[in-house]
């Protein structure tokens, strides 16, 4: 891109043909904001068409709607996460585009640090450049996915909430901690660098962050109307580092350090801030945005993921403990980050307190073998697991029930590829109970 700064005009118009403009605006894409814009429409209730222009180029036409107030009868919203560029297509979005949604909710992993891999298949796609660390190598890399025909129409077909979880940084990171500890001088810095092309690159209604020694806080609260109060966590910028040195799939008893009682997940601003959202809230489902599986998944009392809520059990105690006390009704949690659907209970002293349906990956690779769904399966606090597919979960709403559908995708090596129906969840209003197959 040149150095020089931009102008751009946006319109909104309630037809698609932008005969008549409801309302447009200006912004000025600088280059110190990667020539990115951050446009806020005042809106008319229901939806809009918007567009942008410069000089004589006029930009694909996309769908927003402003967030309704008041009684909503029914809402249609889709999850997803973890979108591995060199994995596999976006098929699963393609399928969110056809079904139109009223809103995504964005769970992180949008981007993989990964540096370019050489490929055996010419065909095959590759990131491009190394490991990014810098702001030009992060925008490079969200150039890259979004110049994918399937993310865009998934982006122009509704508004999108989103969260980050590591990889729009690095694997695993917490708070300043890198992956690997000899990095943590530079890490602050590149830490900044992310969240800056992150907040330049994501419709997000946020100023951008500051600096390399602030926070930059990106935990939010929206409504839909009366029917959903959604919080939207940071599971990543507060937490204490991994225990244990972060092993996986470990069959021993939990070691020492994962008990500490002053390890957090949230850090404690964040956590205050979370039971206020669930206990103040009036609406009909409380439902929680979140990074890393929540519901206790160890294996006969072995941790099989210590980056998950499983290696912060006394904080995952404290949280859901105040939900139980503070009686929050109707709670869902929708999780991403692990590349696998399930759908669990949330427990606090042997009571359900919620449900947490985990949405498998866009593209991202399983990380653990088909084979152990079973396994999966028999932990007491899960209804469900399904390893074997990528996709995304679409959720239908109504004040009386929630409905969750997985959809999965046959094979994610193929951009056409056919999209299905795996499961459907049932929860109805009061209940914290799971139907399974309805
Ligand atoms: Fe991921
Ligand atoms: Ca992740």
């Amino acid at each position: 891109m040149p150095t020089d700064d931009i102008q751009v005009v946006w319109e909104v118009s309630d037809t698609a043909d932008f005969v008549t403009i409801a309302t447009r605006g200006q912004e000025r894409a600088t280059a110190e904001n990667g020539h990115s814009v951050h446009a806020i429409a005042t809106l008319p209730a229901g939806s809009g068409f918007y567009r942008f222009r410069v000089g004589q180029y006029v930009s694909p036409v996309g769908i927003t709607r402003a967030a309704p107030s008041g009684e909503v009868p029914e809402v249609r919203f889709a999850a997803a996460s973890c979108q591995n560029y060199q994995n596999g297509y976006y098929a699963a979005h393609r399928d969110i585009a056809d079904r139109a949604p009223d809103f995504m909710l964005w769970l992180g992993d949008y981007i993989y640090e990964g540096a370019g891999a050489e490929a055996a298949d010419p065909a095959a796609r590759v990131h491009l450049g190394p490991e990014p660390t810098t702001v030009e190598e992060y925008r490079n890399r969200y150039a890259r996915y979004k110049s994918d025909l399937n993310l865009q129409a998934a982006h122009a077909v509704c508004p999108w909430f989103v969260i980050w979880d590591d990889h729009e940084v690095e694997n695993n990171y917490a708070g300043i901690t890198p992956q690997t500890v000899a990095e943590s001088s530079e890490f602050a810095e590149r830490r900044f660098a992310a969240y800056r092309a992150w907040w330049e690159h994501q419709p997000v209604r946020l100023p951008p962050p500051i600096g390399p020694d602030s926070e930059y806080r990106i935990y939010r609260q929206a409504s839909w109307g009366d029917l959903l109060n959604v919080a939207l966590l940071d599971g990543r910028q507060y937490r204490s580092d991994q225990a244990c040195g972060d092993i996986v799939l470990s069959l021993d008893p939990p070691c020492a350090e994962s008990a500490d009682p002053t390890r957090t997940m949230l850090g404690d601003a964040q956590e205050q801030w979370l039971l206020d959202t669930l206990t103040k809230s009036t609406s009909q489902w409380n439902v929680v945005g979140n990074q890393v599986v929540l519901a206790n998944a160890t294996l006969n009392g072995a941790i099989l993921n210590y980056d998950q809520w499983d290696g912060y059990p006394v904080a995952r105690e404290q949280l859901l403990g105040s939900v139980h006390t503070a009686n929050v009704p109707n709670l869902i949690v929708i999780t991403g980050d692990i590349h696998l659907a399930a759908v669990g209970y949330l427990t606090n002293e042997g009571a359900a307190v919620g449900v947490e349906f985990v949405t498998t990956s866009v593209s991202s690779s399983g990380l653990i073998a088909a084979e152990f769904e079973e396994v999966l399966r028999g932990i007491p606090d899960l209804v469900d697991a399904e390893l074997a597919h990528r996709g995304y979960s679409f959720h239908t709403v109504t004040p009386e029930q929630w409905l969750a559908e997985y959809r999965i995708v046959a094979d994610a090596s193929l951009p056409d590829s056919e999209v299905s129906t795996y499961a459907e969840y049932r929860v109805d209003s009061g209940s914290s109970t799971v139907v399974s197959g309805v």
